[in-house]
């Protein structure tokens, strides 16, 4: 299952979310996991820490069975 991350304009915090693709493009309705705020951002891979706070990896190290971000080569460096 696909994870998305998500930043929340409202308190700036950043979570991750598993949903299906179909859950995707039915629309998901995601509130913030801190505020409950759905006033979300979606983050793409690649720059997904800002303002420096850290991001919970967790999940996505384990879909993969290891590696320092699940196949994303774009942060191992
Ligand atoms: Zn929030």
């Amino acid at each position: 299952m696909p994870i998305y991350e998500y930043h929340c304009k409202d308190c700036g915090y950043y979570f991750d979310v598993k949903a299906t693709i179909k859950e995707k493009e039915e629309g998901l309705k995601i509130p913030c996991e801190q505020c409950g705020s759905e006033n979300l951002n979606q983050v793409f891979g690649g720059f997904a820490i800002l303002g420096g706070q850290a991001v919970n990896v967790k999940s996505r190290d384990s879909q993969n069975g290891g590696g320092c971000c699940g196949g994303n080569s774009s942060c191992c460096s």
